[in-house]
């Protein structure tokens, strides 16, 4: 079924390549020589990795410590090095050289020195701009210093130049653009089980896609990443929106601590997840509004702003589950055994755009020994992107008549009368309050003055009491303070 040896065993070109990639880079890491014992943290930290991610625009050195650094203003050498230290800190003796030698960073030198701080030097690559940074622990990584590196500018600016020519000759050629996203990257592994990681897996399956799509004269499919590196969930959406993609497919696999879980989803915009993307899409016509001086400078006020939004989002939801609808289909028959749990819907960030018809894909359950054991097969591996595939070409061939997501519309304005509620009960509580501050007398409180006393000395509601002075029911009084009480 497959035509040759290489795009056999997809999976473990890919690990092999990274595998060979991670040795030459860090000579011990993974698997660092173990280090002195762990020291206490108001003792200090010692480096427990160190990592390197590289993407086309930018690359970072991530150092995982045991507990939060103290680190030193930078300094610079004469020819150029710059160094920082992280002081009490622990690491394996001598000068621990990582020749990276790549565009961005030329040479990072690790040294533990004789006052017990870690010293580390880097040299960038000519116009590279860099950041140093400490990130402090969360749930999923420890204490970390960042060393982060940016292209030159230019460098970028050209890439994109590049780039808009390339997509200006196939737009006239009336080649169509598929961006095809593999989820997660660097330091996000996404999820892992039954032998696969979802990172690598995903991204080897988006290149097995790519090789469909582009045995087709008719697309082109072009990845949002192509390396093992994490780009921000909305920089993913703008790509494909910068290169005019015709649709945007975006590839994962899943994973459910209740292991007999299986099945390929798609997924498309969620109508909930689309009512929070239009608020924040008002909220930012609005602010560009306040930076340019002022109401009655943009085209639309704000109302009529977001009934555009919620059109166009319509529209193009309606696009995208046609899209999903086609997709699934063909994943539904691409593996017999790997059953489909259907088209489903989610407010996920990367299906926000208003530019394209998008999905996300979830190519089974790696939690799930069956899904998992057809994922691993080369064979189910080839008929998973060749259903991808055909299910896009299903929908972009096929003239899909323009409609609007009815569910969306309904929700939007079940949403919106429940806000025009809420204003109306807020609208009739100031009213009577008005009412009833202007039938209302102040009273001083004196000492051994409460609540209780107060309402029962002069014969009103406790609850009426609380609303006009807009307590709340265990409010403490003070003494001298001025109250209301309501009239009768
Ligand atoms: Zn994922």
């Amino acid at each position: 079924m497959t035509r040759n040896r290489h795009r056999d065993s997809p999976i473990l070109w890919q690990l092999a390549i990274k595998l060979l990639f991670i040795s030459l880079l860090f000579g011990g890491i993974p698997g660092l020589a173990p280090v002195e014992a762990a020291l206490a943290s108001d003792q200090g930290c010692r480096i427990t990795d160190i990592r390197f991610w590289q993407s086309p625009e930018e690359a970072q050195i991530v150092i995982d410590l045991s507990a939060p650094p103290q680190v030193t203003p930078l300094g610079t050498l004469t020819d150029g090095t710059v160094f920082f230290d992280i002081e009490k800190c622990v690491f394996r003796p001598g000068r621990q050289r990582y020749p990276l030698n790549n565009p961005f960073i030329q040479t990072l030198n690790v040294q533990a020195r004789s006052d017990g701080s870690v010293r580390v030097y880097f040299r960038t690559g000519p116009g590279v701009t860099q950041r140093t940074f400490v990130l402090p622990r969360n749930e999923a990584k420890p204490d970390r210093v960042v060393i982060f590196l940016t292209e030159p500018a230019q460098n970028q600016l050209a890439r994109r130049q590049q780039e808009q020519l390339e997509i200006n000759r196939l737009k006239a050629g009336n080649v169509k653009i598929v961006v095809l996203d593999a989820g997660h990257g660097g330091e996000d592994p996404g999820t892992r089980g039954g032998g696969i990681i979802e990172k690598d897996y995903v991204l080897a399956m988006a290149r097995l896609i790519k090789n469909v799509f582009d045995r087709d004269p008719r697309y082109r499919a072009i990845l949002t990443r192509n390396g093992d590196y994490i780009i921000p969930l909305e920089r993913r959406r703008q790509m494909a929106e910068q290169l005019g993609a015709d649709v945007f497919v975006s590839i994962h696999v899943n994973y459910n601590r209740a292991r007999h879980i299986q099945g390929i989803e798609v997924y498309y915009e969620s109508p909930k997840g689309a009512v929070g993307e239009a608020d924040r899409l008002v909220a930012e016509l609005e602010n560009q509004q306040d930076l340019v001086g002022g109401v009655g400078q943009t085209a639309a006020p704000p109302v009529a702003a977001k009934q555009d939004i919620v059109k166009k989002q319509a529209e193009i939801m309606y696009r995208s589950g046609q899209l999903a609808g086609r997709v699934e289909a063909r994943l539904a028959q691409a593996v017999p055994g790997l059953g489909s749990r259907g088209v489903r819907r989610a407010g996920f960030k990367v299906l926000h755009s208003l530019a394209m018809p998008s999905i996300l894909v979830e190519l089974g359950y790696v939690s799930n020994p069956v899904d998992a054991s057809f994922l691993r097969n080369p064979s189910a591996q080839l008929r998973l992107a060749q259903a991808v595939y055909q299910g896009v070409v299903d929908f972009l061939e096929s003239q899909v008549q323009p409609g609007l997501d009815a569910s969306y519309v309904e929700y939007v304005s079940q949403v919106e009368a429940a806000r025009r509620a809420q204003e109306e009960r807020a609208r009739q509580a100031r009213l009577r309050r008005q009412a009833m501050l202007a039938r209302s007398q102040p009273y001083t409180v004196q000492k051994g003055d409460t609540i209780p006393k107060i309402v029962n000395r002069f014969k009103v509601g406790k609850s009426q009491f609380l609303e006009l002075n807009q307590f709340s029911p265990n409010r403490k009084l003070k003494v001298g303070e001025v109250v209301r009480i309501p009239g009768k």
